[in-house]
């Protein structure tokens, strides 16, 4: 009774499409979460994705869950992750995700999640890492660990937009160092990331990371442009 009459002075909305929700759903309507656009690259036996990255980079796994398209759901569902502290969306999304990859053979493709770190600055302003949110998702439903004490972000960086390939890459160059690198030993990693570009913060994750005796290395995203 209390929650209808809350619901109808502050009618929750689905983060997706605006529309409000029914009582038994909760911050994604159940139209739009089977209507998300999704890559299904982890159906795929072929990786599509690893021509993003350069040679040096050896990539067990590149999987991305969402489709990113200018005006659509998913630009809705990331900017209330990013810049409405909506953390659940993010959790809720990693949480379905992984409970696909499981279903698809992929309980054991990781030993350890780590989330792409913001620089200690962004992080005091925004209050939360949004691909911490979509980490817990993850090793929630996939039941491995995640850790955001391994990866860390020394310099912030600028856009990585309107540069070239060879700008980005030393645009990155030297961003993250690694911590506890002990946590790494023959690990199968997996880094996640709310959204991939170019590719440059990945990479740069990647070759800080693959410096340590790791088994191999995966990246995830929530969503890819
Ligand atoms: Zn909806």
């Amino acid at each position: 009774m209390f929650s209808a009459f809350i619901d109808l002075i502050f009618p929750r909305i689905c983060s997706a499409c605006l529309e409000p929700l029914q009582r038994n759903e909760e911050l994604i309507c159940t139209h739009c979460r089977f209507d998300l656009p999704k890559t299904n690259l982890h159906l795929e036996t072929e990786n599509t994705l690893a021509h993003k990255f350069f040679g040096e980079v050896q990539l067990k796994h590149t999987l991305s869950y969402l489709k990113f398209v200018k005006g659509g759901k998913v630009q809705l569902l990331m900017h209330e992750l990013k810049y409405k502290g909506n953390q659940e969306v993010g959790e809720m999304l990693g949480r379905w995700y992984g409970a696909e990859l499981r279903e698809s053979g992929f309980a054991d493709a990781f030993d350890l999640i780590i989330p792409v770190p913001l620089h200690r600055k962004r992080l005091l302003i925004r209050g939360y890492n949004q691909s911490d949110c979509f980490a817990k998702g993850l090793s929630e439903s996939l039941n491995i660990e995640w850790r955001n004490d391994i990866l860390v972000r020394e310099t912030e960086t600028s856009s990585q937009v309107n540069k070239s390939r060879l700008e980005r890459y030393q645009n990155m160059d030297k961003v993250f160092n690694v911590k506890n690198a002990e946590l790494l030993r023959n690990k199968k990693i997996v880094v996640v990331d709310d959204t991939l570009t170019t590719g440059a913060t990945l990479e740069s994750c990647i070759l800080s990371l693959q410096a340590f005796e790791i088994k191999d290395i995966s990246i995830l995203t929530l969503a890819m442009a």
